[in-house]
C-alpha cells in the first residue's frame, strides 16, 4: 500500500493490559479512532458492590466525532462484555464476524439500545475503508469459533491486532487459522503487533484436547470398580 505522505499512527490501550478482562485497544490513523473489543472485567474479591468492571472510555467520548467503529475480534465477555455500556456512552457501527454479532444482539437488546446500534457483518475474507483506513481480517483459532485478527493498513505498515488465539491443527469447526494470510501482511511489513496473551509465562505444550483426556482417566481411575 503506498501512500503519498506518512500518516500518524497512534496505539494504545484503554484497558486489558496486565490484567484479565476488560480488553480495549485504540488505533489512531491521523483523525480516525479505530478501536479494538470493548471487554468487561469480573471484580476482584475486594470491590465491594462493584458487579463489572469496564474500560474507561472518557477519551472516547471526549472524541467522540473521530470514532469510527469498534471491531470485535470474538464474542468471549472480556472482549464484548463492556460493549453496551461503551455504545451508551459513545454510540458507533459496530464490526463482528456472524457469531460474535449474534452475542452482541443479545447484551444489546437487555440493555434497549439493540435498534439505536449500527453493526456491520465481517467475515474474515471483508475488506473496509473505514474513514480513511483500510481494515482487512484473517481467520484465527480460539475456544470460540469465529475469531478473526484485525489488520489496520497504514502508510507505516500494518497495526495488527490478532486477539486471543491459538493454532489448532484439528479445531472444533474444521476452520483452521489462516497463516498464509498472516505471513502475507508479515511480508508487506507489520508498523505493531498486538497480540493477547494470558499466562505466556507458563510453559505448557499440552493442548486443551490432552487435558480433557488425563482429565477422564483421572476420573475413570477414581471410579475404577464401578461403571460409569
Ligand atoms: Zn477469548
Amino acid at each position: 500500500m503506498s501512500k503519498e505522505y506518512i500518516e500518524k499512527v497512534r496505539v494504545f490501550a484503554l484497558g486489558g493490559v496486565g490484567e484479565i478482562g476488560k480488553n480495549m485497544y485504540v488505533v489512531e490513523v491521523n483523525d480516525d479512532i479505530l478501536v479494538v473489543d470493548a471487554g468487561l472485567m469480573f471484580p476482584d474479591d475486594d470491590m465491594l458492590g462493584v458487579d463489572i468492571v469496564i474500560p474507561d472510555v472518557s477519551y472516547l467520548v471526549e472524541n467522540a466525532e473521530r470514532v469510527q467503529g469498534i471491531f470485535l475480534t470474538h464474542g468471549h465477555e472480556d472482549h464484548i462484555g463492556g460493549l453496551s455500556y461503551v455504545l451508551k456512552k459513545v454510540n458507533v457501527p459496530v464490526y463482528g464476524t456472524k457469531l460474535t454479532l449474534g452475542l452482541v444482539e443479545e447484551k444489546l437488546k437487555e440493555a434497549g439500545i439493540f435498534r439505536h446500534t449500527t453493526l456491520h457483518l465481517i467475515d474474515a475474507n471483508s475488506r473496509l475503508t473505514v474513514g480513511s483506513t483500510q481494515v482487512s481480517f484473517f481467520r484465527t483459532n480460539h475456544s470460540i469459533p469465529d475469531s478473526v485478527g484485525i489488520c489496520f493498513e497504514t502508510s507505516q505498515g500494518a497495526v495488527v491486532h490478532t486477539g486471543d488465539f491459538k493454532f489448532d491443527q484439528t479445531p472444533v469447526d474444521g476452520k483452521q487459522a489462516d497463516i498464509g494470510k498472516m505471513a502475507a501482511i508479515g511480508e508487506r511489513g507489520v508498523l505493531c503487533l498486538l497480540s493477547d496473551s494470558t499466562n505466556a509465562e507458563r510453559l505448557e505444550r499440552r493442548n486443551q484436547k490432552q487435558r480433557l483426556v488425563k482429565g477422564f482417566q483421572k476420573c475413570l481411575k477414581k471410579q475404577k470398580g464401578e461403571s460409569l
